[in-house]
Parts: C-alpha cells; sequence; structure tokens
C-alpha cells in the first residue's frame, strides 16, 4: 500500500497534454461543502451549475457563498468586482438536465451511499460521455461508487475540506478503475482552485477522516463516561494538544450525521471493533442534535457564545 502525500506538484511543460480540459463544472448537493466548492470555482473562474433537490438548499447557499464572499473582501483577499463576476458564474437548477454541458461534476450531497448511488443513476444519462465525476465522500469507497456509474474510468474522490474556500486541503482519492487522465485532471482543477492535494488510497475514510474522527469519537467517549464535561475535553484538547478547535466543538461543526456516519464506514469496513461508534455520539443524530447546522449539537448554538449542552 502507497500512501502518498505531497503537495499538488507544478506542472511539467507538457506533462497535461492528454489532461482532459475542465471548462465548466457541476456541482451536485448545496449543503455546507456544495456551497464552498461552487464558491471556490466560481472564484477561480469556472462557470459553475449548482443543484440540489431542495430549492431552500439553494437560496441558502448562494446567501451562504455571498457572506463568505464578503468576509474575503473585508480581508482584502478579493475585490467587489470579484464577488460580483464570481457570483454571476453561479447558477443554480433543481435538476440534473442543468449539468449536460459539464466537463467534471463534483457531487457533495448528504453521506449516504443509497443516495449518491440514486443521485448517479439519474444525473449520468443527462451527462456528456467525456464528463467526469467526483465525489466528495468524506468515508464511502470511491472504488464502489465508481462501479454503479456508467463511467468507473473517470470517477474519482475529490475529498475538499471544511469550510472549503479557508482550507487549503483536497484528498483525491483513485478508485481502482479511475484511469489517469482523470486523474491528471482532477490534480488540475485542486491546482487551479489553489489548493494543495494529498493522494490516498481507496480505503475507508482515506487519510484525514481516518485519523480525525476516531479521535472525535474518543472525546465523545471521554465525554460519555464522565471523563470531563465538554467544556473540560474541548479547552484540554485546544491548550493541550494545540488544536485550533476542541474535537466536540469541531463534530458540531462538520455535522454529527456525518461523524457518525464515518465512525460507521470504518467499523463496517475495516471490521474492527476499535471503530464502533460512541452510544452517546448516536443518540445525539437519533434526537436530530447534529450540530450547528440543526442549532443544536454538542453546544447550543441559540446561545451567545454556544452553551455546552451537558
Ligand atoms: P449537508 O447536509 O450540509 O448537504 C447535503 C446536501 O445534499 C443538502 O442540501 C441536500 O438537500 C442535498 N441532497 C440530498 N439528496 C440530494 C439529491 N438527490 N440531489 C441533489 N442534492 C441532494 O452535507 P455536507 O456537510 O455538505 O456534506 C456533503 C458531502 O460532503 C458528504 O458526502 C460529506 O461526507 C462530505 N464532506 C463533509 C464535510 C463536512 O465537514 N461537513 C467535509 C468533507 C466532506
Amino acid at each position: 500500500m502507497t500512501i502518498d502525500v505531497k503537495p499538488t506538484p507544478a506542472a511539467a511543460p507538457g506533462a497535461l497534454l492528454d489532461t482532459p480540459e475542465i471548462a465548466r463544472i457541476g456541482v451536485v448537493g448545496a449543503g455546507q461543502m456544495g456551497n464552498g466548492i461552487a464558491h471556490v470555482c466560481a472564484l477561480a473562474g469556472l462557470p459553475v451549475v449548482l443543484v440540489d433537490v431542495k430549492a431552500e438548499a439553494l437560496e441558502r447557499a448562494l446567501g451562504t457563498i455571498g457572506r463568505n464572499m464578503d468576509r474575503q473582501i473585508n480581508r482584502k483577499a478579493i475585490s467587489g468586482a470579484d464577488k460580483q463576476a464570481a457570483l454571476a458564474r453561479i447558477a443554480t437548477a433543481a435538476d440534473y438536465a442543468a449539468c449536460a454541458e459539464c466537463d467534471m461534476v463534483v457531487e457533495a450531497a448528504t453521506e449516504k451511499e443509497e443516495v449518491k448511488r440514486a443521485i448517479y443513476k439519474a444525473l449520468t444519462p443527462h451527462l456528456k460521455p467525456s464528463c467526469m465525476l467526483a465525489s466528495n465522500t468524506s468515508s464511502i469507497s470511491i472504488t464502489r461508487l465508481g462501479a454503479s456509474t456508467d463511467r468507473p474510468e473517470k470517477f474519482i474522490g475529490m475529498h475538499f475540506m471544511n469550510p472549503v474556500p479557508v482550507m487549503k486541503l483536497v484528498e483525491v482519492i483513485r478508485g481502482i478503475a479511475t484511469d489517469e487522465p482523470t486523474f491528471q485532471a482532477t490534480q488540475a482543477l485542486a491546482q487551479k482552485l489553489n489548493k494543495t492535494t494529498a493522494v490516498s488510497e481507496d480505503f475507508p475514510a482515506f487519510i484525514v477522516n481516518r485519523i480525525l474522527v476516531p479521535m472525535i469519537n474518543e472525546a465523545v467517549y471521554a465525554l460519555y463516561e464522565g471523563v470531563g464535561s465538554i467544556g473540560a475535553i474541548d479547552m484540554a484538547m485546544r491548550l493541550g494538544a494545540n488544536h485550533p478547535m476542541g474535537p466536540l466543538e469541531l463534530a458540531d461543526f462538520i455535522g454529527l450525521d456525518t461523524c457518525l456516519s464515518i465512525m460507521q464506514v470504518l467499523y463496517e469496513g475495516l471490521s474492527d471493533s476499535k471503530y464502533r461508534p460512541c452510544p452517546l455520539l448516536v443518540k445525539y443524530v437519533e434526537a436530530g442534535w447534529l450540530g450547528r447546522k440543526t442549532g443544536r449539537g454538542f453546544y447550543d448554538y441559540t446561545q451567545s457564545p454556544p452553551r455546552p449542552t451537558r
């Protein structure tokens, strides 16, 4: 097994000769990640079609993109004209037919294998035969997802980090069938978006989440077993391990449903009991307390500052 972690190499002259050009991009799923992916693509000059089944998700995404670009303007990272030009490059749609002219579609929908498979089934008949398909999945097998499509050789994992406009890393994951031009085009796209890539083999949860999410799960166990309070656990890891955010704060930020799905994929995919999801994490998800996105997770976000829930 080789795990190749290195910055995106600078393209050698002629090296990308056979690399398919990406002139138009589709993003399916306009949630936390989809809006960020549309944001960075549009700012990099790419026309983007953002698709979601929920009209309100599309509306919310456009609002979020506008506000996040305002923050970049305040930091002088972009100009007002950059924002206007980028927003003008984003079209929204409720129908996959809007992706017909795309050269690459990045799927960033809910982390459920059956949801993703259903999307590919409905989406691919609308795509050009040359269109590549990337999944932003945090943990599901790229080989298996790719095999469920009509184009496993053009299927790849492109795992952006949250929040997409801020985080520098993209994990690139080749399925067993992914061809070299698709891999090169994905690397080139990441470079165009000013991201650095880490290449991961197709194992459950790849690199970042293989390490990060079991740590979060362990923090939930520490809470469950009464080792410390939410405040104590987060403070301990912020000041004791120099993490910019405590693990429970981070769990709320990622989404507790996403964290649970990743633990389930690790548990089932590696058949190792050390990855069993903490029952308290399961309970929070069952309660619909999914973190920031629902206003309550380990913290209550209706309070300012957010108040620990236990
Ligand atoms: P989210 O719940 O914020 O958004 C998911 C979106 O998908 C929703 O807007 C939903 O309406 C949409 N959707 C569901 N079914 C759809 C369909 N059939 N067609 C079109 N849209 C559909 O979730 P998220 O946090 O943005 O996660 C999306 C993906 O990104 C997941 O695969 C997740 O594992 C991955 N990811 C998440 C994070 C994170 O920190 N949240 C980080 C990296 C990767």
